[in-house]
């Protein structure tokens, strides 16, 4: 099968290998020069796990950073570790044809879609492929090409984030505050990480007490956080941020599949977007072995596969619960942020 991949971020560098390791030789078209990422805070959880192990990396990830919840056997529920070092590690001697952007769908007279037009440096060209693969992120350029429809719902909550080059003191930390908002640690060797949610305010108000109080209401909802929040020396470190959840009806029309965070985005306390993209690209690779003749037949297999595991996540979110409760419940004293914005609010709210 002619395997087109858009995007060589972890999802689709995943696919690659897993289709290589069964004898398929996909393209992987990816935008961004070769080591590029965004660094964040960052968790694999349990169901990336399999995938990776499958892939040969996942001791390596293991022994790169720390574990959260380990138990007595050695196995553990999730690892805290620098997103680079899994990028690198699945980068590794994998074809990537790097800065070569999407730009068009092809589609034969019935609709199919049947390659893609990608940009480079070389210029422009056409690929043929019998399956075109999104794993181009969330806002997904292939998804909109194809036409398949993306629901997005704003959280009713911003978010503040920040990362620090202090090893954290643990590797993970979370607590709910009294209006359902959560306040949460991550650490690896290198670095630490933090976020909460927050009134959705804009980044000026959010950042406007100023560093030193950002640190002191961290330190003192989530004492955890004090050994990675002393790391933090400037405002450039935090981020306001206004996440969103993302789901999508269908995943596929023929001849395009969506996968990842291109067909599914959870709410940043979950920690599941990307073992759940990771446990996408096993069902399709798993998919194509069985039907290598037939796209339509892998991805129909994949729909079938993926819909009991995915849309439970979607439904349950818990940030999809808090848009059915936002406002019912107010912060305890001290938790709200921005703290000027306490008066006000509570005099707005029933
Ligand atoms: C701040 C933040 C924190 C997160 N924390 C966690 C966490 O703790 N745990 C967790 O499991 N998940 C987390 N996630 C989600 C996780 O990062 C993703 O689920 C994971 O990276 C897999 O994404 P993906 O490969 O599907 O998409 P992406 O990582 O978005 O990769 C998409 C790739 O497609 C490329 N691309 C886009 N358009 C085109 C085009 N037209 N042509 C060619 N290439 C294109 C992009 O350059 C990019 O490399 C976090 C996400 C963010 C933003």
């Amino acid at each position: 099968m002619n395997i087109v991949i858009c995007g060589g971020g972890m999802v689709g560098m995943t696919l690659a290998r897993l289709l290589r390791l069964r004898g398929q030789e996909p393209i992987v078209l990816e935008r961004m020069p070769a080591g590029v990422f965004v660094p964040r805070g960052y968790m694999l959880g349990f169901q990336g796990f399999p995938t990776f192990d499958e892939v040969g990396i996942l001791d390596e990830i293991r022994s790169q950073g720390w574990d959260i919840a380990p138990r007595e056997d050695g196995s553990t529920v999730a690892v805290c570790v620098q997103v680079g070092r899994i990028l690198d590690a699945l980068a590794r001697d994998l074809p990537v044809e790097y800065e070569h952007t999407v730009i068009e769908l092809v589609h034969d007279p019935i609709g199919r879609v049947v390659g893609v037009v990608a940009e480079g440096p070389e210029g422009t060209r056409t690929i043929p492929a019998d399956l075109v693969v999104a794993c181009d992120g969330t806002s997904s350029p292939v998804r909109q090409m194809a036409g398949l429809d993306a629901t997005i719902d704003p959280l009713p909550e911003g978010t503040l984030t920040w990362m620090s080059p202090e090893p954290g003191g643990v590797s993970f930390a979370m607590a709910y505050m009294s209006d359902g908002g959560h306040i949460g640690t991550l650490g690896w060797p290198q670095g630490s990480a933090g976020w909460r949610s927050i009134d959705k305010v804009g980044a000026q108000a959010a950042l406007a007490p100023g560093l030193d109080a950002i640190k002191e209401m961290w330190i003192r909802l989530l004492p955890d956080s004090e050994k990675g929040v002393s790391g933090l020396t400037s405002l450039d470190q935090v981020r306001y941020g206004e996440p969103i959840l993302l789901s999508c009806t269908e995943w596929w029309k023929p001849g395009v599949l969506l996968i990842g965070d291109s067909a599914h985005f959870f709410g940043p306390e979950t920690g599941v977007s990307s073992g759940i993209g990771l446990g996408d690209a096993h069902a399709l690779a798993e998919a194509v072995r069985q039907f290598p003749e037939d796209s339509d037949a892998a991805c129909q297999n994949f729909t079938t596969w993926r819909t009991p595991v995915v849309r439970p996540y979607e439904a349950m979110d818990p940030g999809r619960q808090r848009i059915l409760t936002f406002g019912q419940r107010q912060p305890g004293p001290g938790e709200r942020w921005p703290p000027a914005e306490e008066s006000s609010r509570s005099a707005n709210v029933r």
